[in-house]
């Protein structure tokens, strides 16, 4: 069993466009990718779980999140980083399903997928819906404020692990 980060997208990798389809414009918010270079080197899985309402409510085809999801691998790729798996909820806040945030769904299939020690892990997002997610997994979670490095500087703290 190893440890595993999970990374939200939208906020905490790329900028939060809102129901962005155009992979094109996919960037990455600086400090990301050193961060996400240190935590793998640490022995962690790196896992994106990506609300992505969008495509219930109309607003983007399944091919787009696809394709913007492309887009993040290959730049983080071409920083040196490799992401061990992703998860995307394309359900709507109504529709009940156990996968979008702040529900643990796509935390807890990852785990059973790739042999994640959940107690070992970290869940990172901008929202608190994140936060939530992460703790009902049974993960540490941190509130992501924009700076890489204070989360880097979160996990010398005692509880981490
Ligand atoms: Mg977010
Ligand atoms: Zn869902």
């Amino acid at each position: 069993m190893r440890p595993a980060v999970f990374l939200d997208r939208d906020g905490t990798l790329i900028p939060d466009e809102g129901y962005l389809a155009d992979a094109s414009r996919v960037r990455l918010i600086p400090g990301a990718a050193p961060a996400l270079r240190a935590l793998a080197a640490s022995g962690k899985l790196l896992v994106v779980v990506s609300n992505q309402s969008g495509v219930a409510r109309g607003l983007i085809k399944p091919e787009e999140v696809a394709a913007v999801h492309a887009r993040v691998v290959e730049l983080l790729a071409a920083e040196g980083v490799h992401l061990d798996a992703a998860y995307h909820c394309e359900h709507g806040p109504d529709d009940g399903c156990a996968c979008r945030k702040p529900r643990p769904g796509m935390l807890l299939r990852a785990a059973a997928e790739h042999h994640i020690d959940l107690p070992r892990s970290l869940m990172v997002g901008d929202k608190p819906s994140d936060v939530a997610a992460g703790e009902a997994a049974g993960c540490k979670a941190v509130l992501f404020t924009g700076d890489w490095a204070r989360v880097l500087a979160s996990l010398q703290e005692p509880w981490a692990c």
